[in-house]
């Protein structure tokens, strides 16, 4: 009998879940369900719930990540790895899969891992919550922002801007990214660590990607030179109206968020079209397209695997004039054209919209916090979950696993009186 074992059979926790997005509502959710005699409130600053839930995933909602290995898993995360190790040996992918399953939720792979409802619609998951927290007996109010937090002894007095004040015993703080919730944060004595914007495009003036916006090409091999960094990725690439995205570029924003922001969005790409092949087997191709092809132009030509509207622009950046023939190709074109193939400068010259996910790094001080319990070192009674803490992952789905793993761990541990 855990449950049980863990209240007593006569104790009574107030709990208050300041932010009704993912992880409020799973926390609010987990520790009914591990505590039903818990009395569970949620205060919600804006008119809706969930919103991103609502919007994520470009409406489909990208749930979490094929990815079951605890140790791959933190490997998504520039900020939080080491911390999340232990979280994910106790609340994972698999997890979320089987506790949507249970609620009547089913969830499909897509190839590249990403798992999304099966009916490919964000309301199927808000839908679930909604009805979870419903039938739990969980209390939500919307238009219900918290302004100041208290500590007393014991619990907390939470102050809402509508003058009404409220007593409990602990507090989930899953405020996202939202500038109160770091304010009540701070109110508490809490270091943060300042919040920078992560998965982003990057915008850029460059004529050798002006009008190929739509081409893709998978993979590519990228470098990241910012504020004196290096950060490199593999992997597909699109080209859009204002620069590049794809999933190799929102990694590089990921990973390399806080040295973009610190040089202000101002970066040195370089991109290796053809990361497959070694500079000297790209360089034998091109040798033996010289041969083989004398006679046509190397405009009508390419002999590597790459969309031929890419192939003239590089053609031109190398300087080689379109008509002229493979046979004509010299010495002095073929350095310039393996260049552009395979180490091609580009400059950044600031941050685009990825309009799918976002996400904000920094947060809470993950040093100020016990992992076990999501308990605040400095202020018992206090937890955390989410998007407020200094974790953010890559795009992928990994954003919500970390919402749902941090407020599952937080429950267990809500749900029981005297503070830890
Ligand atoms: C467009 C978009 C698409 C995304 N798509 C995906 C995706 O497909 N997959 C993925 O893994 N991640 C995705 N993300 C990231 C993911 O949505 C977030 O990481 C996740 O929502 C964080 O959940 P949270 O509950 O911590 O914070 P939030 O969802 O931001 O919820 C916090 C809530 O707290 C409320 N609040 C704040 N302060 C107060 C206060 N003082 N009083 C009361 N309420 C308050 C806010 O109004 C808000 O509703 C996306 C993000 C965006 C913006």
């Amino acid at each position: 009998m855990g449950d049980q074992d863990k209240n007593g059979p006569l104790t009574v926790v107030k709990l208050v879940v300041i932010g009704g997005g993912a992880a409020g509502f799973w926390g609010a959710i987990a520790c009914a369900e591990a505590y039903p005699q818990a009395r569970i409130t949620i205060l919600e600053a804006s008119p809706q719930l969930l919103t991103k839930v609502r919007i994520s995933g470009g409406g489909r909602c990208n749930v979490t990540h094929a990815c079951f290995e605890p140790t791959a898993l933190v490997g998504q995360y520039p900020r939080g790895a080491k911390a999340l190790r232990g979280a994910f040996s106790r609340f994972q992918p698999q997890d979320t899969v089987r506790w949507f399953q249970a609620h009547g939720v089913r969830l499909k792979t897509e190839a590249d891992g990403r798992m999304f409802p099966t009916t490919d619609d964000s309301e199927t998951i808000v839908a679930c919550l909604m009805r979870t927290a419903n039938q739990l007996g969980i209390q939500v109010h919307t238009g219900a922002s918290v302004t100041h937090l208290t500590q007393q002894e014991p619990g907390f007095t939470v102050q809402l801007k509508s003058g009404e004040m409220l007593k409990c015993d602990r507090i989930l703080l899953a405020t996202g990214s939202h500038p109160l919730g770091y304010r009540l944060v701070q109110q508490l004595g809490h270091p943060l660590i300042p919040s920078v914007p992560s998965l982003f495009t990057f915008k850029m003036n460059d004529l050798r990607l002006q009008g190929l916006a739509g081409i893709a090409v998978d993979p590519v091999q990228l470098r990241l030179v910012a504020d004196d960094e290096t950060f490199d990725q593999t992997g597909p690439l699109l080209v859009t109206h204002w620069g590049l995205s794809g999933p190799a570029v929102l990694k590089l924003s990921a990973w390399g968020a806080r040295a973009l922001h610190q040089a202000r969005y101002r970066g040195t790409l370089t991109i290796n079209w053809l990361p497959e092949h070694a500079y000297d087997a790209v360089r034998q191709q091109l040798l033996a397209a010289k041969m083989e092809v004398a006679k046509r132009a190397i405009a009508n030509h390419c002999p590597v695997n790459l969309p031929q509207r890419l192939w003239h622009r590089l053609l031109t950046a190398a300087d080689i004039p379109r008509d002229k023939r493979w046979a004509d190709l010299s010495k002095k074109n073929l350095t310039p054209l393996l260049r552009e193939l395979t180490q091609g400068q580009y400059e950044i010259t600031g941050k685009g919209v990825f309009k799918d996910e976002f996400v904000t790094c920094g947060g809470v001080d993950l040093n100020q916090i016990n992992f076990k319990t999501m308990e605040s070192r400095c202020c018992p009674g206090l937890h955390f979950a989410g998007e407020v803490i200094d974790v953010d992952g890559i795009t992928g789905g990994f954003n919500f696993q970390n919402a749902w793993t941090t407020a599952w761990l937080a429950a267990q541990a809500m749900g029981q009186s005297h503070h830890t």
